[in-house]
């Protein structure tokens, strides 16, 4: 055992040993390369740390301009961007409404205010405060008498004048005896008698009141009250304008007040019907004029009988009835103007219907305005480009011109004129669009299409829609023109568009009927031409002494089965400068805008039309009117000659490129290139149909090249720039395929 055990160590030994000597190198040189990498690691680390230097402090404005990463940076300031934009809407939407709010708040406060503060000074012990000044208003109102031209026909026919004298207390007897002395003498100059009648009203709280025949000379108390309110309702509210201060100044205001006589003419109701009304009264009212009734609704002089006045009524006029008192308020119908109109929508007083608050416009003008003369006239000269190619090469529209629109419905009436308006755009052109019994919807849309667009921002539109009552349709486009023309005198070009006159020849047919005017051709009164005339006449250039400023009309008539020789059609075709004939048969063949190019004529706008368009389409109306007549005869024999199918096919292809799609609009440019093009033959190797894609294709070659730039200057081209057009167009269509 001990000598097995002595063997197996010699043995382990003897192997120990040979592994030793063999594995000898190997073994060594992994110690040594370890021990080499141990001592490189070390040497690397000390190197690196002796290298590393302190790290300089960020400096502050990187650390303000927030993370190093470019993109990141540009996401937060887009972000922060957009948060900014939300707010600041925000901020305009919140004081809008609390504008709003604040109108609506303050004008029914302000009329509980009134009724409060009545019911406090009728009070017994504040009687005292009134009495003192009765003999000092009677005397002021002795100073003020005097007979209207009125009261003196009536006397000429009728030898008694009524003269009332309303007061809050009876009065003492020689103030009562003085004032009827005074109203016999003045009526006396004219040789008649005063039916003289003393009395007594609680309701006038304070003060006294003097009729003769029909004018009112009112020192109450009430009326006093009645006008210092009126006056805070119409002020601009500022900022820390709030009910219980403009409460505290009416306070004020009343103890304040000197009592003056307001002097008015009074009329009352004998009938109403429809929106009409017959008056009695208001001895010297004019035609046209203002009335106010007793619950604040206003109305307008219509017609003038002996014994009768004839009223339109614009507001509610359910609270009327015979009896209910009318005062004349001394002005004609007007509107607000001005800047502060843009970008709204209004009816036809020009009181705003959008929601957006209050107008506050400083300008008024009366809807009623005589046409410029023609010594302050110019003839038209400068061109209102509409984007539309059919009409800006064919009928082309001068500023101050009246261009008639006529179609039957829903032929693109509308569309047309809302084109040119979204195509005045950045052209320094304020646009009104006037709305005649419509349908609310319609002009909801219209609305968003044209702030889609941008073109709100220098765009009223005056609605008067198909609920609204005969008399707002009938004011409407007399409201929008008013707007129109502020900016045309201040020198500024005007875009108008009437949507549309026959349905406001409707509405004027139902109020003459109403008033009792007798009626002649299609039940029309005999002065609907004068109507119209009156309107559009209001249209003009401007001479340059005059500011140069320019009114455009667009009138849209709606035909019947293509009617033009009707009543309505004809008078407006006879007062404007030409007409845009919108054909059913072409809309249902697909042609849109469906311009009847043969019916269609604009008479003075040639004169403004671009000389580069003028030449471009100079041919173009004969070669159209060549391929309408052919095109009928065609029909009838199938075997047309090849000449005839040439004429056939370019009328094609241009009546095709003549179409275009809504909200479009083209620039000249653009127009004379695309006609040029077509016209030139440079699209003869495509049919019809193509057309539409061989356009698309050629404005994106062309965009951005100095050709469309020189097109779109205007100016004729010579026969060079003529060649190098065509060369141009040549190269286009071998290169996008259009031959062969
Ligand atoms: P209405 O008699 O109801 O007032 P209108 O004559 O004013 O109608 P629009 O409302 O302008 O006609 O257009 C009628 C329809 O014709 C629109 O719904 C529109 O789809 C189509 N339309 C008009 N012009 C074009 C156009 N250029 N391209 C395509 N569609 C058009
Ligand atoms: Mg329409």
């Amino acid at each position: 055992m001990p000598e097995r055990f002595i063997y197996a160590l010699i043995n382990f030994i003897i192997l120990a040993a040979i592994v030793f000597v063999v594995f000898r190198k190997l073994i060594v040189r992994i110690f040594r390369t370890r021990r080499e990498q141990i001592n490189k690691d070390l040497d690397e680390a000390e190197a690196a740390l002796a290298m590393k230097e302190p790290e300089p402090l960020t400096d502050t404005e990187a650390t303000v301009e927030g993370p190093s990463d470019g993109r990141i940076a540009a996401l937060y300031a887009e972000a922060s961007a957009e948060h900014n934009r939300r707010m600041d809407e925000m901020e305009v939407r919140l004081s809008t409404l609390r504008r709003d709010m604040l109108d609506r708040t303050n004008k029914a406060a302000l009329e509980k205010l009134r009724l409060d503060t009545c019911a406090l000074m009728a009070k017994e012990e504040n009687a005292a405060l009134f009495r003192r000044h009765e003999r000092n208003i009677a005397h002021r109102i002795l100073s003020l008498i005097k007979l209207t031209p009125g009261d003196i026909t009536y006397l000429t026919h009728h030898d008694v004048l009524y003269v009332t004298l309303t007061s809050a207390f009876p009065l003492e007897e020689d103030l009562v005896k003085e004032i009827e002395t005074a109203a016999k003498k003045l009526l006396d100059t004219v040789g008649g008698e005063p039916s003289f009648w003393v009395l007594t009203d609680p309701d006038c709280i304070g003060g006294l009141k003097l009729r003769i025949g029909d004018t009112v000379y009112d020192g109450t108390v009430s009326n006093a009250l009645l006008g210092l309110v009126n006056n805070v309702i119409h002020k601009r509210p500022d900022p820390s304008h709030d009910v219980s201060s403009a409460g505290n100044t009416l306070i004020s205001d009343v103890l304040a007040v000197d009592f003056n006589i307001d002097t008015y003419q009074l009329g009352r109701v004998i009938s109403i019907s429809d929106g009409i009304c017959w008056l009695d009264g208001l001895a010297d009212i004019m035609f046209g004029e203002l009335v106010e009734f007793e619950n604040g609704a206003m109305g307008m002089i219509q017609d003038i009988e002996p014994n009768r006045i004839g009223c339109i009524i614009f507001e509610d006029y359910e609270n009327i009835e015979s009896g209910t008192k009318v005062r004349r308020v001394g002005n004609m119908a007007s509107v607000p103007v001005g800047n502060e109109l843009l970008g709204r929508v209004v009816d036809s007083l020009g009181t705003p219907i959008d929601g957006l608050g209050n107008l506050w416009a400083t300008e008024t003008r009366p809807v009623e305005f005589a046409a410029p003369s023609i010594t302050m006239r110019k003839s038209v000269s400068s061109p209102l480009h509409t984007g539309i190619k059919a009409i800006d090469a064919l009928v082309p529209i001068g500023k101050g011109q009246r261009e008639l629109i006529i179609g039957d419905r829903q032929t693109g009436k509308t569309s047309i004129a809302l084109d040119a308006i979204i195509n005045q755009k950045g052209k320094n052109t304020v646009c009104i669009y006037v709305a005649i019994g419509q349908k609310d919807t319609t002009v909801a849309e219209i609305y968003e299409k044209l702030k889609e667009k941008g073109a709100m921002e220098y765009t009223t539109i005056v609605c008067a829609n198909a609920s609204s009552s005969a008399t707002e349709q009938y004011l409407a486009p007399f409201a929008g023109t008013a707007m129109g023309e502020h900016f045309m005198y201040e020198g500024r070009d005007v875009l108008i568009v009437y949507d549309d006159l026959s349905k406001h020849a409707v509405a004027y047919r139902e109020l003459s009927l109403l008033l009792h005017r007798p009626s002649g051709r299609e039940a029309y009164p005999g002065d609907v031409f004068y109507l119209h005339s009156r309107l559009l006449e209001r249209s003009a250039k401007l001479s340059d002494e005059m500011g140069g400023g320019s009114m455009t009309a667009l009138p849209i008539i709606e035909t019947l089965s293509g009617d033009i020789s009707a009543y309505i059609p004809t008078n407006a075709i006879s007062i404007t400068d030409g007409q845009i004939f919108l054909d059913t048969d072409l809309y249902n063949e697909g042609q849109r805008p469906a311009i009847n190019v043969g019916l269609s004529v604009s008479r003075v706008g040639g004169a403004a039309q671009t000389p580069l368009l003028k030449q471009v389409a100079a041919s173009l109306r004969m070669s159209l009117a060549q391929y309408r007549e052919l095109q009928t005869f065609a029909q009838f024999g199938s075997d047309v000659d090849d000449d005839t199918r040439r004429v056939l096919s370019a009328g094609e292809r241009m009546m095709a490129a003549l179409m275009q799609k809504r909200y479009a609009p083209l620039t000249d440019g653009e127009i004379a290139l695309i006609i040029f093009a077509v016209s030139e033959g440079f699209a003869d190797d495509i049919p019809a149909s193509g057309v539409w894609e061989f356009e698309k294709a050629l404005f994106a070659h062309f965009k951005g090249t100095d050709i469309l730039k020189r097109l779109s200057a205007g100016k004729r081209m010579d026969e060079e720039f003529k060649d190098t057009l065509k060369g141009a167009l040549a190269a286009f269509v071998k290169e996008a395929g259009y031959v062969g």
